[in-house]
């Protein structure tokens, strides 16, 4: 069953709060109800929290920046976002200095440079071990994807192996009132059919994706969360069953709804009927530490 909470009683059972950003804290455009106390009352009380968003998109500077446009002041060292998370997969992967094509916003490439890659035109796709797609903005889709599909094809027949990264795993995202645009993991999806359709289903052939639901953006918060000394206990608040609830879920970290983003399940027995995967544990009607 769903249970209805308060942010009071999940900082006095949980050490760390992970928060998402779209839905919960903001909109496309300004704060949410309760985000700028919520955030003022954290830092005041020293609590540990992290923000943990898929949008690649930007920089962590950046993003910070249009948090204080917002009116929803979060620090830099609070927000992780999937493309921040780049870099170590590189690291983690022997990647460093591994030839290596990128599509996306020049916010992107910074993640990518950081991690040491070394970034090819896409002139040179042919030359690359790595790609990329960190963004849906920046490159032209119909030829770059035409492109990347008969690069992945002849290199499959030559032999090659290479590393295919999906930072942010979104299919779509808010663009507007109403209207949504679609992000790079749609590109993906395309590609990896192609590759099914080519060769069969080979694991070897399918992107690593690091943010929500999968893992990779929680072991940082968790990485993150311990060097600064909180505890071990976490939990994640978020607006999407999909992504927010079945990613903590998966991790087995609790998790709790929202009800001013995607979701619109919104009493603790509508929830409870969920299937367990994308059921969260706490409802959360808002953001009120009062
Ligand atoms: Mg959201």
């Amino acid at each position: 069953m769903t249970e209805l909470t308060t942010i009071r009683q999940l900082a006095e059972r949980y050490d760390t709060l992970l928060f998402d950003s779209y839905g919960v804290l903001v909109d496309e455009a300004y704060g949410l109800t309760g985000a700028r106390e919520l955030i003022d009352w954290l830092e005041s009380t020293g609590k540990s929290y992290y923000i943990v968003t898929n949008d690649a998109s930007r920089s962590i500077p950046s993003r910070a920046g249009k948090f204080i446009e917002q009116g929803v002041p979060v620090p830099e060292h609070r927000i992780i976002n999937s493309g921040c998370l780049i870099p170590r997969f590189f690291r983690n992967n022997n990647l460093v200095g591994a030839p290596t094509v990128v599509f996306g916003s020049p916010d992107a490439y910074e993640h990518v440079a950081e991690g040491g890659a070394d970034i090819l035109p896409h002139a040179q796709l042919e030359d690359a071990d790595v790609f990329v797609l960190a963004d849906d903005a920046g490159y032209d889709w119909r030829t770059s994807m035409n492109d990347l599909v008969t690069t992945l094809n002849r290199k499959i027949l030559a032999g090659e192996s290479f590393k295919l990264l999906l930072p942010n795993p979104d299919i779509i995202y808010p663009s507007g009132e109403r209207a949504y645009s679609f992000a790079a993991a749609a590109l993906v999806d395309m590609l990896e059919s192609a590759l099914v359709r080519l060769f069969g289903d080979d694991p070897a052939y399918r992107f690593t994706r690091l943010g929500k639901p999968f893992a990779p953006i929680f072991d940082e918060a968790v990485r993150r969360s311990s060097e600064s000394g909180a505890g071990a206990s976490f939990v994640m608040i978020g607006d999407q069953l999909e992504t927010d609830i079945a990613g903590a879920n998966a991790y087995g970290i609790p998790s709790a709804i929202v009800t001013t983003g995607i979701n619109r399940l919104h009493t603790t027995q509508e929830l409870g009927l969920l299937r367990e995967t994308v059921r969260p544990v706490y409802l959360l009607e808002s953001l009120s530490t009062g």
